[in-house]
């Protein structure tokens, strides 16, 4: 049994369970969460008869191995993982303001299929654990102790990285609780964003489930017709229902969903899109980021120039619409959105940040 896949508030019981003092559960989650120790070993104040349970495998911490660690001349630093099946997933940890913000993968591969999306050419092999996703932001997290700025740490959670969080809810939800708890990584939910291509009943599903965490929505496209060719996802729930669910989504004072646009040249970039766009989302308590799109190769579509994404911007900020532009990080080790999917194949980069 990995203790990682059950929230650190069960610990004490599971431990119980095992004829130990409850207790125990407290202490070894305060090695894990607050000083990213797995090594039953290293836990000095965790007797014999509870290391042995690890010894003979009632219990485990285990973590997928890390693969490869590579770091962008921007600062960006990109992990690989193999997890113990095979499939290799990423997480990003991007410096902002003397602190981190990690994205992390929520599946491996994925089987949305939006065009634009590097992840999408891999396909879905599988869902992450609970576990697995914990993993990610524990082995990031010891990383950073161990990088400048002195003290820094990760003070925000993007599930942005390779697939579709809200496809994996059954893991998502409890490791948004781990991540949140005060025994776990006491990390607020709102500083917690985890992004769909819009699965309408599970946006509900993530609401139901009164997490706290902020939402964002990939749009993509103005309308119907264009959204459903880039995202094939747009066949099943358009976009006015994806609204509809934005709406319905529990939100605290002031906080607003965050539309993500991925901007291609000559197809979802011009000033009339823009003007589209505008009066879809006035209505609503929302913001945009637009992201320039991050080409691959293979892929069949284009950077927009600046002046087209300024003006973009500019006729979004028309319509009262915050717009930012988010600044592709790490393409030179193909960390930027949408560019996250690593073959078995792929040569390993060593820390030290040699652009691929
Ligand atoms: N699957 C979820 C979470 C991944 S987020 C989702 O799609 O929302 C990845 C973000 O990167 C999404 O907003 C997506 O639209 C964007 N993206 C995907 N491919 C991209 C690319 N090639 N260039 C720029 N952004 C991209
Ligand atoms: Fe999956 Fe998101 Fe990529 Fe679409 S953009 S294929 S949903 S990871």
């Amino acid at each position: 049994m990995n203790l990682l896949d059950h929230t650190p508030v069960t610990w004490g019981n599971i431990l119980a369970e095992k004829g130990q003092a409850s207790y125990r559960g407290r202490q070894i989650a305060h090695w894990v969460y607050q000083r990213f120790t797995t090594d039953p070993q290293k836990m000095s104040n965790i007797p014999t008869g509870v290391r042995s349970l690890f010894a003979n495998g009632a219990l485990s911490l285990t973590l997928p191995e890390v693969v490869s660690t590579s770091q962008s001349l921007d600062g960006t630093v990109k992990m690989a993982f193999r997890l113990v099946d095979g499939p290799v997933i990423e997480s990003v940890l991007i410096p902002r303001k003397g602190e981190w913000t990690l994205c992390l993968s929520s599946q491996a591969g994925c089987g949305i299929g939006c065009r634009f999306c590097r992840t999408a050419s891999m396909g879905l092999s599988r869902n992450l654990t609970t576990s697995e996703i914990l993993s990610q932001w524990l082995l990031a997290s010891r990383l950073v102790e161990g990088l400048p700025p002195e003290d820094s740490r990760i003070d925000h959670i993007v599930f942005m990285g390779m697939g579709e969080p809200l496809a994996n809810l059954d893991a998502l939800i409890p490791s948004i609780r781990s991540l949140t708890h005060p025994d776990g990584g006491g990390l607020s939910p709102r500083r917690i964003t985890v992004s769909t291509s819009g699965l309408v009943p599970r946006i509900d599903a993530l609401g139901e489930a009164n997490t706290g965490v902020r939402l964002a929505i990939s749009l993509c496209a103005p309308d119907d017709a264009l959204r459903r060719e880039i995202m094939p996802v747009g066949r099943i729930y358009s976009i006015d229902e994806i609204l509809e669910a934005c709406r319905r989504f529990p939100l605290r004072n002031r906080d607003r969903i965050t539309f993500e646009y991925v901007l291609l040249a000559g197809v979802n970039d011009s000033i009339s899109q823009a003007r589209t766009l505008g009066r879809l989302l006035s209505p609503f308590r929302s913001k945009v980021n637009l992201i320039p799109f991050n080409p691959f190769s293979g892929s069949p579509f284009q950077r927009p120039t600046e002046a087209a994404v300024t003006a973009f911007q500019d006729t979004l900020s028309g319509f009262h619409i915050t717009a930012t532009v988010r600044k592709s990080m790490g393409p030179d080790v193909l960390a930027a959105c949408g560019q996250l999917a690593r073959e078995l194949q792929d040569p390993l980069v060593l820390t030290g940040g040699s652009p691929t």
